[in-house]
């Protein structure tokens, strides 16, 4: 196959209907741009799929985050565990309240934050040392949230599960229950972002997911200024029509209408995207399973892909060739702890090994749904040539 006519293959790309753009039309042509009926008619439909009781749109899942690091009252010095293969996103909402990161090494078979290593970290400081949990669904990968609940319990931890990789993922919990990512039946909140590489497209946006009344109420003034016109929860209801009340600090964390008609389209198609994503792990998993150089991670049957990882022997080597034949491969993720921001907070390369090891290795190939046949074709192709050059 000749490179100079092959379109560039990103690892991740948005897929955009004419029914999602006609939903923005409508939209622009509504009353409302940014306050109106599609941001409660997503936060609605969303909380259905996912499971969960509440949801909260908001800007972005940054935004996200930082919103549930402040409903939970996370305080200057306050210690908060999570994974160093994220985004930097995952460990900053706690540095947004002043809090401090600790992170705890993968389970180099997933990937995933090590929850023994967790428990290590727990029982080697006094009850009430650290305050909360972030685990994440990395890569699309469901945690086991059942175990990290225990811990918490426990140890006297909040959970927030950053879900962002695995809207529609589940896993099996020992009762034989399946357990969906972000239904809040387990952690206390979950994050989603609409980021475009995301399953969810929306340009920018995310959700919180919770199934605690307290903490939706708190988000819903967080997200808006801490402003409320609820004439039950004014100090002064008698003031006049116009009165509202600032009552807390918050910030302007909104999802403008526009973006949740997007999203309301977008979540017609979330199963079939996902079915067309584990169809073309399956592919690649066939394709790989022999190729020396070649080794994946461990998944199982409720495993969302939003990326489709490989563990390379010579990762930069088949990156570059990679390059040459148009194929944008990516690196998810250099770890956080090895950041200059997190380096100056005391962090150091050497001190999260099988983090630092997988991510020597890691490669995320092309995995989104509109991706074709013959472009992931081309993709195997191309790996196992460059693994038969030896
Ligand atoms: C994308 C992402 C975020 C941040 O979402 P934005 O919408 O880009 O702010 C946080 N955590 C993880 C794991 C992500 O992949």
């Amino acid at each position: 196959m000749s490179t100079s006519t092959t379109r560039p293959i990103p690892y991740g790309r948005q897929h955009i209907t004419e029914a999602d753009e006609q939903a923005v039309i409508r939209t622009l042509r509504s009353d409302f741009l940014t306050q109106g009926p599609q941001v409660a008619e997503f936060e609605q439909q969303f909380a259905r799929y996912i499971g969960a009781e509440y949801a909260v749109a908001v800007s972005n899942g940054t935004a996200a985050l930082h919103l549930c690091a402040l409903a939970l009252n996370v305080q200057p010095g306050q210690r908060v565990i999570t994974s160093p293969i994220t985004f930097a996103a995952s460990a900053n909402c706690v540095r947004y309240c002043g809090g401090e990161v600790h992170f705890a090494d993968i389970d180099p078979a997933t990937a995933l934050l090590d929850l023994k290593a967790v428990r290590r970290l727990l029982e080697s400081h006094p009850k009430g040392f650290f305050h909360g949990l972030i685990p994440v669904d990395f890569a699309g990968l469901p945690v086991n949230l059942e175990e990290a609940r225990q811990l918490a319990d426990e140890f006297g931890l909040w959970i927030i599960e950053d879900a962002c990789h695995a809207p529609g993922g589940s896993f099996t919990d020992s009762h034989g229950n399946e357990q969906r990512c972000g239904s809040g039946q387990l952690a206390d909140l979950a994050i989603f972002s609409f980021h475009p590489v995301k399953h969810i497209a929306t340009g920018e946006g995310g959700m919180i997911t919770t199934n605690r009344r307290d903490l939706y109420e708190r988000l819903l003034l967080l997200r808006t200024h801490g402003i409320t016109k609820d004439t039950a929860q004014l100090t002064r209801p008698d003031e006049g029509g116009w009165y509202y009340e600032m009552q807390d600090l918050g910030y302007n964390y909104r999802m403008p209408d526009m973006l949740c008609a997007l999203g309301i389209s977008q979540l017609k198609r979330a199963e079939e995207g996902l079915d067309r994503r584990r169809a073309i792990a399956a592919l690649y998993d066939t394709a790989f399973a022999n190729v020396p150089g070649i080794e994946l991670l461990r998944a199982n049957e409720g495993h969302a892909y939003h990326l489709y990882i490989v563990q390379a022997a010579d990762r930069r080597g088949l990156y570059d060739f990679l390059r040459t034949r148009q194929i944008f491969a990516q690196v998810h993720y250099i770890p956080v702890h090895t950041m200059p921001y997190y380096q100056q907070l005391g962090w150091k390369t050497g001190d999260l090994p099988h983090a630092e090891n997988y991510y020597a290795h890691c490669l995320s190939l092309p995995m989104f749904p509109a991706l074709t046949d013959e472009e992931q074709q081309y993709v195997i192709e191309s790996v196992v040539e460059f693994v038969n050059r030896g």
